[in-house]
């Protein structure tokens, strides 16, 4: 199949442009939602594969790991959970099926100022669009559990995005950012800094129950 290129729908959009303005000040957590995502990945694999003793899944090893380039500047978030099928990222990635989000905007216009719109932010949670927060492209690699064949999304977060097949991919699901250049010279937002990876997954996601491996780093 050919890469498909897709418009995002309205409301993806706005809430995109916000996220690559970054209205919020605290980017550090777009961490956390990826992390989020993948736990969930990782609960639904295994709420899957104990109902359905047929699934052709790999259980052994379920985890989350963290991989940082320093030279490229990109980070990947992996999981090898349930992962997503073709239709699941037209659905899920593409448009803003959140019931909250229409609702979310709205208040978000009517916000005073910035701490009432980080506010909002915080109550309302932004998912995995908030990576464009801190990526200037955002590459999503996933496979189904049981499935053959994987997908391959990729998107600037400015309009559009493109879905293709791929025929070679690992269980589950792994996000790549390329970390914005403006951001470079900016230690405080060094996100292929270990030490300050180990400093956000621990502020932020200290509760969550599965291992969170930083790939290529003294644990
Ligand atoms: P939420 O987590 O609140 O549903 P998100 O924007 O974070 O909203 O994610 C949207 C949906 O995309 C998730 O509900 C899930 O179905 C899917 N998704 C995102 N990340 C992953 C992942 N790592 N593995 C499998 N599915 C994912
Ligand atoms: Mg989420």
């Amino acid at each position: 199949m050919p890469t498909e290129t897709f418009e995002f729908q309205v409301e993806a959009r706005q809430l995109l442009q916000m996220m690559i303005h970054s209205i919020y000040s605290n980017k550090d957590v777009f961490l956390r939602e990826l992390i989020s995502n993948a736990s969930d990945a990782l609960d639904k694999l295994r709420i899957e594969a104990l109902r359905d003793d047929a699934l052709d899944a790999d259980v052994s090893d379920l985890h989350i790991a963290i991989e940082a380039d320093r030279e490229a500047r990109t980070l990947t978030i992996r999981d090898n959970g349930i992962g997503m099928s073709h239709d699941d990222v037209v659905r899920l990635i593409g448009t803003i099926a959140k019931s909250g989000t229409g609702e979310f905007l709205q208040q978000l216009k009517e916000a005073k100022n910035e701490a009432a719109a980080e506010g909002l932010i915080g109550q309302f949670g932004v998912g995995f669009y908030s990576s464009f927060m801190v990526a200037d492209e955002v590459t999503l690699l996933t496979r189904r559990a049981g499935e053959d064949k994987g997908t391959l999304w990729t998107s600037t977060g400015q309009g559009s995005y493109t879905i293709a097949t791929a025929d070679e991919a690992p269980q589950g699901t792994a996000v790549t950012l390329r970390l914005k250049p403006e951001d470079a010279e900016d230690r405080m937002f060094d996100y292929t800094d270990p030490a300050k990876i180990r400093e956000i997954v621990k502020r932020y996601s200290d509760f969550i129950t599965w291992p969170i491996r930083l790939v290529g780093q003294e644990p």
